[in-house]
């Protein structure tokens, strides 16, 4: 069996959050279990590009609107990655630093998703599957059987569609429809929610199946998808939910390049603190407190926008006795309330304002605690991630962290849960955290042993996918 997967990241080629984690692992996973995966990503100006080999594999051309465009696809020589990894070049369009925040974003997927059909139309073994990820492929099943260039060989290819953030639609204006690809109108109901061309409505209406990163997400979005809980509701038949994995080859602490202190469960204790110890270092902060990281977009979804305050009344709760690390970047306002708030509690809360891989890790690896007060969570990896760096989780019971997190007040629970993504929840669910930390320093060595050892890789949810696949070959 022959899968492309077709997406706007893949990690390291190109990574702006969980999207590119999931594209970077899950075909390396697929290809040890039989099937040959491959991903096709934009062919972006990050250091990843210039740091392998490539080679021409196809050039073509296309139509975006009036304009007349040419791409090339080029593909990582030395298989790096453990699958075959392709990227579309075309000029002026895709070759960017950012993955996203153009003005012509819509425009630049809509070029890449007609370039990957162009492409794939002139393979002479058709893949078995196609498998979009996001909204910014969300066009491509509709293409395929619906595009005048590509429908007669394509048509007949089996597409899933997985959602791993519907909060992002990428719609556009129906006056825009001249960019779209040569393809039958008469269908257009098929792409229009709400008089508007809605990638992800068409992908969710036309994809032969549906996943989403987690079961409960999937629950959460018949009630609750920024304007597209009937469409889920109406396709749940076709829909269902498969937890993502994490690359526990990537995110190790025994052999993680990023860290200099590694360590195994036998050894968590010691090797925490050392990492920790660094951590504390570069930020100012007391190494001998406990240490609460947040790392993540600054968006609501992520109540970032809580975050200043939440920290503030914690520290005026416990005085000398907690500390906070954050890393993100997204919305100007709530990094600035961040930046106002670390200058008056520069001892006991750090900030670090863009987006660093490196610092990532070593704060996996360092904190003790890691706070998810999520509006919204897909799935999310930052909980799995610091499970298997034994970094107690403190979540709100929302999406993927609900499945994922049980609480340390239940039988083999191992984390801290609260219900409402509000200051006194997480003021709360911290001052759980600090008694745990202080009071039963043995209880919290035993968490950390505990959760070391649950199994998220991607082995099992790899096996699902294909058992998905299979279904509809
Ligand atoms: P998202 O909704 O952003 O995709 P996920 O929890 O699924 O959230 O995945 C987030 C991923 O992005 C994790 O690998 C996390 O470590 C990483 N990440 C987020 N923000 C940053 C940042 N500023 N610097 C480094 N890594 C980050």
């Amino acid at each position: 069996m022959e899968i492309l997967h077709v997406a706007a990241e893949c990690f390291p080629m190109a990574k702006a959050g969980g999207l590119g984690d999931v594209v970077g692992a899950l075909p390396k996973y697929q290809r040890r279990l039989g099937p040959i995966a491959k991903v096709v990503v934009p062919m972006y100006r990050t250091e990843f590009l210039y740091q392998q080999q490539w080679e021409l594999v196809h050039e073509g051309s296309q139509y975006l609107g009036p304009q007349f465009f040419h791409y090339s696809v080029i593909k990582e020589k030395n298989n790096r990655l453990g699958f075959d990894l392709y990227l579309i070049d075309i000029n002026g369009l895709l070759d960017r630093e950012k993955i996203y925040g153009y003005p012509d974003d819509t425009e630049r997927f809509l070029a890449f998703q007609t370039a990957v059909c162009d492409w794939v139309n002139a393979w002479q073994h058709l893949p078995d599957l196609i498998h979009c990820h996001d909204h910014h492929t969300g066009l491509i099943p509709f293409l395929l059987q619906y595009g005048f260039d590509f429908k007669t060989r394509l048509a007949s290819i089996p597409s899933v569609f997985t959602v791993h953030n519907a909060q992002y639609s990428g719609a556009f204006g129906w006056e825009q429809k001249h960019l779209l690809p040569a393809c039958d109108l008469s269908h257009w109901a098929l792409l229009d929610w709400h008089h508007q061309i809605n990638p992800l409505a068409t992908a969710l209406k036309t994809a032969w199946r549906i996943t989403t990163v987690s079961p409960g997400y999937l629950q959460e979005l018949r009630t609750s998808a920024a304007g597209l809980e009937s469409l889920f509701d109406h396709e749940k038949e076709k829909s269902v939910g498969i937890l993502n994995g994490i690359d526990t080859e990537i995110w190790d602490p025994a052999h993680d390049p990023y860290l200099l202190f590694h360590y195994t469960v036998q050894t968590v204790a010691s090797g925490k603190q050392k990492n920790k110890e660094e951590l504390c270092r570069r930020f100012g902060l007391d190494p001998d407190r406990p240490l609460i990281c947040f790392i993540g977009r600054m968006v609501a979804e992520k109540a970032a926008d809580l975050l200043a305050a939440s920290m503030a009344a914690c520290v005026a709760q416990h005085p000398g006795k907690v500390s906070f690390l954050v890393l993100g970047s997204g919305e100007r306002d709530i990094e600035q309330q961040l930046d106002l708030l670390a200058a008056p509690l520069q001892d006991a809360v750090g900030i670090y304002i863009g987006y660093q891989e490196a610092l990532s890790h070593l704060m996996y690896a360092g904190a003790d605690f890691m706070l998810m007060p999520s509006r919204v969570e897909p799935c999310g990896l930052n909980q799995l991630y610091s499970l298997r760096f034994g970094t107690i989780p403190i979540v709100r019971a929302v999406g993927g962290l609900k499945d994922t997190v049980t609480d340390m007040g239940e039988q083999n629970g191992f984390g801290i849960r609260f219900e409402q993504a509000s200051v006194q929840d997480i003021k709360a669910a911290v001052s759980r955290a600090v008694s745990l930390y202080y009071e039963q320093p043995g209880h919290l060595q035993q968490f950390r042993e505990q959760v070391m050892q649950i199994d998220h890789s991607w082995e099992h949810a790899a096996k699902e996918y294909i058992q998905l696949y299979n279904s509809i070959q």
